[in-house]
């Protein structure tokens, strides 16, 4: 028996969910169990099999579920969206006490579905576990990959291509667009219902608050806000951030055409359904913010006698509480233990510095630091054409003494870059799984020196950038 379930959420009313079994497939077979993570979450991964993790048998305890959600997509809305191709199959409590969904995705038809068919290509699996592993090793609140399998059937998108099924686990799959989907329905039962599940489950402190709806808005909104200054911190783009992807845990969920960020432009987007630009690198605060109004919205008819008021309040924390979160974890990445206002024009400085030419983000941070350590800006200064502006930054910098320890902890060495990404999932559709092992393995200790990996701290090379990344659902 791999999980021991308990599923609250399939205990809450009918209209929360449709009861959905995964579709069977033809013939799965094991990518990837990701051992560490069961063990950590209370899951016995040797009683995993291609048969549980592709669906075709339901373990024990599971009840499966398809839950309702509604969004902003792009900003427009859509009353219903919901599981479209994942099923949630229960519940787990870990040994650290943290209640987590183990959910199928990729699993099949449901009645989200709307003309999609339920299922999901090995790449876009490989991607998502790939990229939301790195980020878990980075240190940032993100859903998990318990396990990826092949489903032994072709699918239809641009061509065919390999079908597959990720295991994803969540402190919860709750989005902003649960409470819209309330919301808009004028269910307000239900939001009630939804706040007080969330309450419980992922803010206990705000049951002690006078309003404790209030309490819970407020604690969203900062975790919201610290989550993507810790995005833009290691130069992660998320490419959708619709308010249906919009996590209520604060973990970063729904890793489709997101992307880190090589060279340092605040511009850059990467998804190749965003043409406007509305979820670029340093547009993710606004739109964070913006989906927050969203949600204060949503909460309105439970939010207490005077709702306009209790939500301006709570929008007000986002702007401070990210600020505080960018500039502390900047200030730390060029060494500095303190956030002052002489602090962040060196920060704002050395942003502007850098997106007048084509630095890598992350190798400019990693170069410092080991300037840091070694006193030569050498190969610091090699990254710019013209270095005037960066060594005269350099100079003021250096005289306050930065603190290389504290800058290797929070520069990555490695990140999943695109490339090495789209080179991965190559491999894999021509069924080699080495590049996709070996780029996990590496990924699994960001922070670290590897010199026998040094290749994969390359930017990549003009022939080998990814422009766009698509949905490739
Ligand atoms: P996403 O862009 O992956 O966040 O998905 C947006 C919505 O489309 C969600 O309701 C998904 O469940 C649904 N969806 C995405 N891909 C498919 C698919 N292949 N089949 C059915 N529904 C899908
Ligand atoms: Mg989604």
């Amino acid at each position: 028996m791999p999980f021991t379930f308990d599923n609250s959420y399939a205990r809450l009313p009918q209209r929360f969910y449709a009861k959905q079994p995964p579709t069977p497939v033809a013939s799965p077979s094991v990518v990837a169990v990701n051992h560490l993570l069961a063990a950590k979450i209370g899951v016995d991964a040797g009683a995993l099999n291609a048969e549980i993790l592709s669906g075709n048998v339901i373990p024990e305890g599971a009840d499966p579920i398809a839950t309702a959600y509604a969004g902003h997509q792009f900003g427009g809305w859509n009353p219903q969206l919901g599981d479209g191709r994942a099923v949630l199959l229960g519940e787990v409590v870990g040994p650290d006490g943290i209640r987590r969904d183990i959910q199928l995705k990729g699993s099949g038809p449901t009645m989200f579905s709307r003309n999609g068919d339920g299922r999901a290509t090995l790449g876009a699996v490989l991607r998502e576990y790939l990229v939301s592993e790195a980020m878990a090793a980075l240190g940032l609140p993100t859903t998990r990959a318990l396990a990826a399998v092949t489903t032994g059937e072709q699918i239809l998108r641009d061509g065919y291509e390999p079908g597959a099924v990720l295991t994803r686990v969540a402190q919860s799959h709750i989005r902003v667009g649960t409470f819209q989907y309330y919301y808009a329905r004028k269910d307000h039962e239900a939001l009630q219902l939804l706040a007080e599940h969330v309450i419980a489950r992922h803010y206990p402190m705000a049951a002690e608050a006078e309003n404790p709806v209030r309490g819970m808005l407020d604690a969203i909104i900062v975790r919201q806000a610290e989550l993507v200054a810790r995005w833009m911190l290691v130069g992660f783009i998320h490419g959708v951030m619709n308010t249906d992807n919009s996590a209520i845990s604060g973990e970063t969920i729904d890793y489709g055409p997101c992307a880190f960020m090589d060279i340092f432009h605040p511009e850059t987007v990467f998804s190749s359904i965003d043409r406007h630009g509305r979820y670029a690198w340093n547009n993710q605060p606004e739109m964070a913010h913006w989906n927050m109004a969203q949600l204060a919205q949503a909460l309105g008819p439970v939010l207490g006698d005077n709702v306009d008021t209790e939500a301006q309040e709570a929008l007000e924390l986002f702007a401070p509480a990210f600020s505080n979160a960018f500039y502390r974890g900047f200030a730390a990445k060029i060494g500095m233990a303190a956030d002052t206002a002489e602090l962040r024009e060196l920060v704002t400085e050395l942003m502007g510095a850098m997106a007048q030419e084509d630095v890598d983000f992350t190798l400019f941070f990693r170069h410092l630091t080991l300037g840091a350590r070694t006193k030569d800006f050498t190969s610091v200064k090699a990254m710019f054409a013209n270095p005037e502006q960066i060594t005269d930054w350099i100079s003021r910098w250096n005289a306050l003494s930065a603190d290389a320890a504290l800058m290797q902890k929070v520069n990555p060495v490695f990140i999943p870059r695109n490339h090495r990404i789209e080179e991965v999932i190559t491999a894999a559709n021509q069924g080699d799984l080495k590049p996709f092992k070996r780029l996990h393995a590496v990924l699994a200790r960001p922070y670290d020196e590897q010199p026998e990996n040094a290749e994969y701290e390359n930017a990549p090379m003009p022939e080998e950038i990814v422009q766009a990344t698509f949905c490739g659902t």
